[in-house]
């Protein structure tokens, strides 16, 4: 507990954050049906429908693709969705303490594994930044641990938008950012504190090294195959033009197996399941990376392991929004399956969790946390703000039970010694992980 104690001495200050009653995308919201005669015919409509027309219905995966992140037009390409004025917010965007906790999270994981040198924070997904902020902060508060360590960080974004508006929130304005569309590194920037940040599209353009890798609320963004289970076996879902009413999608499956059938496992007991294969990819990558070079992957989210069904849905002014209607205006979402998560991993680094956010964050000294910037705060908005943050966040009716926290992590982390360790030799034993056990300070 040394380590909150220390960031908790330095710091700050509570930093004022919405909690007003935004909603959160793990299903607890009110009916958003709308009838389909007032939906408007959106420009990824036009085209899903053109594209449909000339050469047959789509899989839910193409689907979910080309609404959120198609270039020209996708939901994710050219707004700010986050926050009260958005379609849902997220726990870094609810209270500070949750970047902090898993700022100190990456610190414990480097000074467990022996204090490298170097490392690259590599955040899939950042949304506004915020999460990435308050994690530099506490890089900062612990400098005095941190010193020599020689830091950078590497974003992977789709968003242009979220690009810029990341930027504004880490970026040292003084410092211009370097722009180069056609690179795989199309921005870099300097961090308020000097640490370089770099703007990705894809994972595998992020150099290798020592790394560790941050991914909330962004696997179950990635689009997910739909397969429902037939007296006939095994049929996917697609999505076609309604023949009944203009402008409108509808479900179909498609009448005998097609290829993506061979996600299912062949002792499946569901009778409908959704895949992403795209986040498998990831997982691959991620863990030939740690087994390489080292480091972890912290991987939080909404999910469960391998026993939910139909969870595909879509948000929209915090409200449930049909996925068919009106694409490309709301977010699409699926439940993460950390059980494919685990597969995908093929034992090349071990895994932990999912555990229940409420469980790690706890682990992770969130009350003390909590009591330290309660203690330093007079203005009572701001202590209701930090309590009604805690209580979303950890609350098992909100998002305490609803998030998960899994890990990847180098089999000798877990098991003590290295490779290259002699047998006969004693193998030192390694430090519980943070979070996934109590935080213990060495
Ligand atoms: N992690 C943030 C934002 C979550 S929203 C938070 O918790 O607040 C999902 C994020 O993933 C957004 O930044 C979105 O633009 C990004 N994203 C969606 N699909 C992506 C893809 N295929 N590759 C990289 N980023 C993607």
């Amino acid at each position: 507990m040394r380590l909150l104690a220390k960031a908790g001495a330095g710091l700050l200050s509570a930093h004022a954050r919405a909690v007003t009653p935004c909603l959160w995308r793990g299903k607890y919201f009110s009916s958003g049906k709308e009838p389909v005669e007032n939906q408007p015919v959106t420009p990824i409509l036009r085209h899903l429908m053109y594209k449909i027309k000339s050469t047959g219905p789509i899989t839910v995966a193409e689907y979910m693709k080309e609404v959120l992140t198609n270039p020209a037009k996708g939901y994710y390409v050219h707004r700010d969705m986050l926050g009260e004025k958005g379609d849902f917010i997220t726990s870094p965007e609810i209270s500070q303490i949750f970047g902090e906790l898993l700022g100190i999270w990456f610190i414990s994981e480097w000074m467990a594994t022996g204090k490298t040198a170097a490392f690259q924070l590599v955040e899939l997904g950042p949304g506004r930044g915020t999460l990435a902020g308050d994690i530099l902060r506490v890089f900062s508060q612990l400098g005095s641990v941190l010193k020599n360590c020689d830091i950078s960080i590497h974003l992977v974004e789709v968003s242009q938008k979220l690009s810029e508006i990341q930027a504004l929130t880490l970026t040292e304005e003084k410092v211009p950012l370097e722009r180069s569309d056609g690179s795989p590194v199309y921005m870099k920037g300097v961090s308020k504190s000097g640490i370089p940040i770099s703007w990705y599209r894809d994972l595998r353009d992020v150099p290798k090294g020592y790394s560790f890798y941050l991914a909330h609320e962004f696997f179950d963004v990635l689009p997910v195959h739909k397969f429902q289970k037939t007296p006939q076996g095994w049929r996917e879902v697609f999505i076609d033009i309604d023949p009944q009413v203009s402008d409108k999608l509808r479900f179909v499956l498609a009448p005998c197996a097609t290829p993506a059938e061979a996600f299912i496992q062949h002792d499946e007991t569901r009778d409908h399941v959704e895949v992403c294969p795209d986040a498998g990819v990831i997982i691959q990558e991620l863990s030939q990376r740690i087994a390489l070079t080292g480091g972890a992957a912290l991987i939080a989210d909404y999910g469960h392991d391998g026993t939910k069904t139909d969870t595909f849905r879509g948000f929209c002014g915090h409200k449930l929004h049909d996925v068919l209607i009106a694409p490309g205006t709301a977010d699409l979402t699926a439940d993460v399956d950390f059980s494919y998560l685990r597969r995908m991993a093929q034992e090349k680094v071990a895994s932990l969790g999912p555990i229940k956010q409420q469980t790690f964050l706890k682990n992770m000294g969130i009350d003390v946390r909590l009591k330290v910037l309660l203690d330093k705060s007079d203005e009572p908005s701001l202590r209701q703000q930090l309590l009604q943050g805690y209580d979303m966040l950890m609350n098992p009716k909100k998002m305490g039970e609803r998030f998960n926290f899994f890990a990847l992590l180098p089999h000798q982390r877990l098991h003590g010694g290295s490779h290259q360790s002699n047998s006969r030799q004693s193998k030192p034993s390694p430090t519980p992980v943070a979070g996934f056990s109590e935080l213990v300070w060495q």
